[in-house]
């Protein structure tokens, strides 16, 4: 998964092109879910989040590393359920 940074200025842009729906604002600012963080694998081929920040602030969660087979077996699960 990835995840906000501090340095997010709460802009917006990032919440409505998570094709998971993982991303929401928070507390104080955005965060992501790592339960339906995909790293985009099963959507895209690049982490959207990341190329529409305009601060760069959402590197990979160092606590959340995860495998492409790992991640993309996380997009088919949440394909189910919706
Ligand atoms: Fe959503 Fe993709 Fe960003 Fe993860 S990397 S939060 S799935 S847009
Ligand atoms: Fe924060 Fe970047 Fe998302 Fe904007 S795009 S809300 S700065 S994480």
């Amino acid at each position: 998964a990835l995840k906000i940074t501090h340095e997010c200025i709460n802009c917006d842009v990032c919440e409505p092109v998570c094709p998971n729906a993982a991303i929401s604002m928070g507390a104080e600012i955005y965060e992501i879910d790592p339960a339906r963080c995909t790293e985009c694998v099963g959507h895209h081929d690049e982490p959207q989040c990341q190329i529409v920040c305009p601060v760069q602030c959402i590197p990979h969660d160092p606590a959340h590393v995860e495998s492409n087979e790992t991640l993309a077996d996380k997009a088919e699960r949440l394909k189910q359920k919706a």
